[in-house]
């Protein structure tokens, strides 16, 4: 059983080396900024609340975001394990996953901490383009900055509460990508 959470600033690399690492160990890779994204776009009003925020770079409110990331890992797919990519993003929410797996005799077994300084994340965000060549909307400028501010106030607490729980294991995010996956494996043993 591998439940496994990937932390790090926005731009840090966690979606990439989330997919990379749940197709190798067969487990789903979970992130909340995609099923939200794809809440926004079939116009739910869960997806119509999420976007203010979204698109001014704030965090979705706790309630709608834990509802979705607990309910995703109730699935049949997530029995095994899981790679949460984007959450937990707030102490709140890290208690209330946690409370949910205790109930099920099941903890967070790794957080693989993504270290990059923020001038290099805000760097790689600013050059960052979907495969079809557009820029999500909060990858400009206003939005990024909005969202490091939500990072170091709401979501870098998390360090020091995975690393309480003995958990926390940090990488180096600012090697090439198929390093980053070597150190990342190394961490999940
Ligand atoms: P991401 O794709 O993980 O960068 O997420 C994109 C945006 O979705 C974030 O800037 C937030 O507005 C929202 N979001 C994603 N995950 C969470 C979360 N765990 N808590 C609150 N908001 C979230």
């Amino acid at each position: 059983m591998k439940n496994v959470i990937m932390l790090g600033p926005p731009g840090a690399g966690k979606g990439t080396q989330a997919v990379r690492l749940a197709r190798a160990l067969g487990l789903p890779h979970v992130s909340t900024g995609d099923m939200l994204r794809a809440a926004v776009k079939a116009g739910t009003p869960l997806g119509r609340e999420a976007k203010r925020h979204m698109d001014a770079g704030g965090l979705v409110p706790d309630e709608v975001v834990i509802g979705i990331a607990l309910d995703r890992i109730a699935e049949p797919d997530a029995g095994q394990g899981f790679i949460f990519d984007g959450f937990p993003r707030t102490i709140p929410q890290a208690e209330a996953l946690d409370a949910r797996l205790a109930a099920q005799e099941r903890r967070i077994t790794h957080v693989v901490n993504l270290d990059v300084p923020e001038d290099v994340v805000v760097e790689r965000i600013a050059s960052r383009r979907a495969p079809d060549g557009s820029v999500r909307d909060d990858d400009k400028p206003d939005a990024v900055r909005a969202r490091m501010r939500a990072y170091r106030a709401q979501t870098e607490p998390l360090e020091g509460y995975y690393a309480r729980a003995g958990v926390l294991r940090s990488v180096d995010g600012t090697k090439s990508m198929d390093e980053v996956y070597e150190a990342v494996k190394k961490v999940l043993g």
